[in-house]
């Protein structure tokens, strides 16, 4: 299934190349879907033109991946995927192979794909070339190797992860001696590049059918070699609802020791030391005023939730109840501020004033002052008088 203006502008780019004595054929995800009968709009198309011959022939294309064949040609903005047929040498660091030789036929070509659905080829009129039973594996349900599994795992340990990420998303299973050969070639995946584990990871916790795959990542033994992962595979388990991959870190960083090799952005990473520490401070103890004025609603719920998956009790009705009725979710909202002191005193010490500040803004949520002008005026005046006396006695 495809959208038809996408399997136009498609059509268009295999009649283009075929138009200048090229073959051209769509080929991989989208050609598998189409047959499956899910959408996937992402189209990769496979042709004996070299990338040279591509770029001379588009007027827009990026040049992604020239050097293992794969130019990105642009139609209307929607990218396609342009692979030149190759034969790859021998590989020999488990991921890339050593040498690339272009131009070989499409036989040659399909033979380098990873799996039997994976190599399935379409032309413009729909008709489709199975040169490895792609369709009857697709009907069986089942991830097959093309070639033998081990050696094709040796070559690119990363297909152990795609073979896991297929199985999260169409919920196929993986067939006897595919799944032999990743349980014998596991310890591959220790040599992949953890941005690219990363990637895979993050498709296998978001399909559809992401218990299926994380059941085989345990049973295989490849959660073994990812970094302290196994326990927070083996909880998000028992959880029956989605687990989005940063709530699957989180529980993971909890229920076990997690190396420090994963790289987040800055910005998940924040998320994920916040979550740790605010779990550790709700899991027994309630959420309270100040806790959730601190983190914020979102947060909390998040946490929340989390300790719930974690057999703590649940306390997102009072974290909403305490967030409704907080007087103010950001110092910007106390009625007397920091200028304010600044106008009515002639303090200099600007340091004073954010310690007053802060005593304002926990009075205030916890509700011991009222969030009004006059109210907070005269603590902040008090506290500036009484700090300034302090610090003249303290200098005589
Ligand atoms: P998706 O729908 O997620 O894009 P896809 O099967 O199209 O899935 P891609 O990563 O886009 O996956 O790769 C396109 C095709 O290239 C695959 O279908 C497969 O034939 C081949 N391929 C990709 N990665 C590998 C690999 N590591 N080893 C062998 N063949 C691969
Ligand atoms: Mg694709």
């Amino acid at each position: 299934m495809i959208t038809l203006k996408t399997r136009e502008l498609g059509n268009q780019v295999l009649q283009t190349l075929k138009a200048h004595g090229y073959e051209a054929y769509f080929v991989g995800g989208m050609v598998r879907d189409q047959v499956i009968g899910i959408e996937n709009d992402d189209i990769d198309i496979t042709t004996s033109a070299h990338p040279e011959d591509v770029i001379r022939l588009f007027k827009r294309v990026k040049e992604t991946g020239k050097r293992y064949g794969s130019v990105t040609v642009l139609l209307e903005n929607h990218p396609f995927e342009v692979t030149t047929y190759r034969k790859e040498g021998r590989y020999t660091d488990n991921r890339r192979p050593d040498e690339i030789s272009f131009g070989t036929s499409l036989e040659e070509d399909l033979k380098r794909r990873d799996f039997t659905m994976n190599q399935l080829v379409m032309n413009e009129q729909g008709d489709i070339i199975d040169h490895h039973h792609g369709l009857e594996d697709i009907k069986e349900r089942v991830i097959r190797t093309i070639g033998e599994a081990n050696s094709r795992f040796e070559e690119d340990a990363l297909r152990i992860l795609r073979a896991l990420r297929f199985c999260a998303s169409l919920g196929f299973n993986i067939e006897q001696k595919t799944a032999s050969a990743m349980k014998e070639q596991k310890k591959l995946v220790k040599t992949l590049a953890i941005e690219r584990v990363m990637q895979e990871l993050d498709k296998i916790i978001r399909g559809k059918y992401h218990h299926k795959a994380i059941s085989y990542l345990l049973d295989l033994g490849i959660a073994d070699e990812l970094y302290g992962l196994k326990s927070g595979f083996e909880e998000i388990l028992k959880i029956k609802e989605k687990v989005y991959p940063i709530e699957f870190f989180i529980i993971a960083h909890i229920v076990d020791e997690v190396e420090d090799v994963f790289r987040f952005s800055n910005k998940e990473r924040a998320i994920i030391e916040k979550a740790i520490q605010l779990h550790e401070v709700t899991k027994e103890d309630e959420f309270n005023r100040f806790i959730v004025y601190v983190n914020k609603l979102d947060m909390c719920l998040l946490v929340n939730k989390i300790n719930v998956w974690l057999g703590y009790h649940d306390q997102e009705q009072i974290i909403r109840e305490i967030d409704q009725r907080l007087p103010i979710h950001d110092v910007c909202d106390l009625a007397f501020k920091g200028q304010d002191i600044l106008w009515k005193t002639n303090l200099k010490k600007h340091s004073l004033i954010g310690v007053i500040i802060d005593e304002l803004k926990y009075k205030v949520i916890m509700e011991e002052l009222p969030n009004e002008y006059k109210a907070l005026e005269e603590y902040a005046l008090n506290r500036v008088e009484e700090t300034l006396e302090e610090m003249d006695d303290n200098d005589e």
